[in-house]
């Protein structure tokens, strides 16, 4: 992903397409002013005088439950114009070019788009494309890349464990391989100066070796789960899989789900995070999924702060 693409000469964001490459500094500036949008993001009208007037348009060629959700509901606190565009009833559907589709909307007056893609690199693509003033981020492409789950997960991390990456062993499991949470995690949990990052899954479903830089790689669940400070489960993505990956979801939880005896090894305080839709019994038991250690639906609160935040930088700096 080139630089210059996402970035103002100076440093600052001009997109947020990865945050492959993104300094500390950058993360941890966005990390801090999500902190500040806590108190307003769930409620309350104190920012709503902050981005009138500007258009926040979210663009999905793929489903969504929680990413276009928080996105909506945190331009509105920072009293944007919201733009649900429909893309399944639109001229998409006569063929009309994903850019074509985006220069139509930047010509009513669109700043920011929150744009998912099923392809890898095609947010990047429309941001080439799109007019000198315009704003994208993105919210999931193919496997490469979703950054504001890596900054939420962060946020959740820094909130609950502290702002020193160094002490934590944490860990990521399950389908690597075909999960942009996981390379948008790994990236930031690389920049932030994680003490150690584990990863385990099948070897099947497990990403090169690039994608891995500075992780332990374990193919034994019961040993990379002993000790962490937290576990970070993935949803097996069956969408993206070519037949016989995984040959019976009882094996796949047998062998690989968070179970609450694997969770016993983890450190007596450790986060169970899952950025969902989770599979319950698959990579994940329900009553972990729902128990004391669980923080998901956390990371799903702080999904409306921590894009607000961006919204915030992208727009006012
Ligand atoms: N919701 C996340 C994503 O869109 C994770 C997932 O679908 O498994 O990447």
């Amino acid at each position: 992903m080139s630089h210059e693409l996402q970035l103002h000469p100076d440093g600052r964001l001009r997109h947020l397409l990865s945050l492959d490459g993104l300094p500390a500094s950058l993360l941890e500036e966005l990390l801090d002013r999500a902190e500040a949008m806590v108190p307003h993001a769930h409620a309350g009208t104190a920012l709503r005088d902050r981005l009138a007037g500007r258009t926040l348009c979210t663009l999905f060629f793929e489903t969504s439950t929680r990413t276009r959700s928080s996105f909506q509901l945190a331009a509105m606190r920072l009293g944007m114009d919201v733009l649900n565009f429909d893309v399944a009833t639109s001229s998409t559907k006569k063929g009309e070019s994903a850019l074509d589709t985006l220069r139509t909307l930047e010509a009513m007056g669109v700043d920011l788009f929150v744009v998912r893609h099923a392809d890898d690199g095609a947010v990047a693509a429309l941001a080439a494309g799109a007019a000198q003033g315009t704003r994208l981020i993105n919210a999931g492409d193919g496997r490469s890349s979703h950054p504001t789950q890596g900054l939420l997960d962060m946020l959740t991390l820094r909130q609950r464990k502290g702002r020193d990456f160094s002490r934590l062993t944490v860990l990521i499991a399950g389908d690597l391989k075909h999960s942009r949470v996981a390379r948008s995690d790994l990236q930031a949990l690389r920049a932030l100066g994680c003490g150690e990052i584990r990863v385990c899954g099948p070897a099947n479903l497990l990403p090169g070796d690039d994608v891995l830089r500075g992780c332990r790689v374990f193919n034994d669940f019961d040993q990379a789960v002993a000790g962490v400070d937290a576990a970070i489960m993935l949803r097996l993505q069956r969408e993206r899989m070519d037949e016989g990956l995984v040959p019976s979801l009882e094996g796949y939880y047998r062998d690989f789900g968070l179970s609450p005896e694997r969770l016993a090894r983890a450190a007596p305080d450790a986060l169970v995070m899952h950025p969902g839709p989770m599979n319950r019994g698959v990579e994940i038991d329900g009553g972990v999924a729902d128990g004391p250690q669980s923080v998901v639906l956390a990371q799903v609160g702080n999904g409306v702060a921590m894009r607000m935040a961006v919204i915030d930088a992208l727009l006012r700096g």
